[in-house]
């Protein structure tokens, strides 16, 4: 049989359970264990479950950048090795518009070593102070030009290992160097080289050293000398970092990059 309470009683109760609903704590969180956000890589799992690419595939892809741009140039502003030396320092973290907009009166100034340290580092700093990190740049491009005074009869040398001994120069910049002023193959790996080699199933390096490696043994002979340039301006102008424009690419067909964009 049910018992009812009596009012007072059932006010009692109230009372009591609005009570112990505020001391009450919050319910305990499932215990979920937390996973740690993984660091970026490169794409690599990505390219992982695709298959490698062929070399008629690499010589198909390097056939049609031909194909569209037969004599990449660079963007860099120079007239003589010396002065594309110069660019190159200093468009470490700097746009090539950024540069030349710098360069051009510099190269007024100075398109010699001589010229250079004659013009000294405070001018050579006022000149270049649009472009970030100048005070360090401008240091290291008279103390390039002093060297190679000293040391090479104000001539660049054509060897990439002495390039490298030049204050400011790493090995990057001295594979452009060897690259545009020379003629060599050798592939100078940047953000939009790393990037897109990457993709495209060129390389799975997770270093630009590795990516150089890769690229260099993969590439035609052929096309050794302008793939930088073509891999520089496709990862700039199309296969961009934040969205690629697979959509418009003219190798969307053997790039191995998943998920493609479909539109703009
Ligand atoms: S298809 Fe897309 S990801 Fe592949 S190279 Fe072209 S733009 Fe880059």
């Amino acid at each position: 049989m049910v018992t009812k309470d009596k009012p007072s009683q059932q006010a009692t109760r109230r009372r009591s359970s609005k009570a112990t609903s505020t001391k009450a704590k919050p319910p305990k969180k499932a215990n979920v264990p937390k996973i740690k956000a993984k660091a970026a890589e490169p794409y690599k799992g990505k390219l992982s479950r695709f298959r490698p690419l062929g070399p008629d595939e690499v010589n198909e892809i390097f056939r049609r950048f031909c194909e569209i741009e037969p004599e990449p140039k660079g963007e860099l502003e120079h007239t003589n090795p010396y002065t594309l030396l110069v660019a190159v320092v200093l468009s470490a973290q700097a746009t090539d518009a950024g540069v030349n907009k710098a360069t051009r009166g510099l190269f007024k100034l100075a398109d010699t070593p001589a010229k250079m340290v004659a013009l000294g580092e405070e001018r050579v700093r006022e000149a270049i102070k649009t472009i970030g990190l100048y005070r360090n740049k401008a240091k290291n491009v008279i103390a390039l030009s002093q060297k190679l005074l000293a040391e090479h009869a104000g001539e660049v040398p054509r060897d990439r290992d002495v390039l490298e001994t030049l204050p400011g120069v790493g090995r990057k910049t001295a594979n452009v160097v060897m690259n545009v002023a020379f003629g060599e193959p050798t592939m100078a790996v940047d953000t939009h080289v790393f990037r897109v080699a990457n993709r495209i199933g060129l390389s799975s390096g997770a270093s630009p050293l590795e990516v150089e490696k890769d690229l260099v043994k993969l590439i035609p002979a052929e096309y050794g000398v302008p793939a930088h340039h073509w891999l520089i301006l496709h990862g700039r102008y199309l296969c961009k970092a934040r969205k690629p424009e697979c959509y418009r690419c003219p190798i969307r067909d053997l790039c191995r990059y998943e998920p493609k964009t479909a539109h703009a």
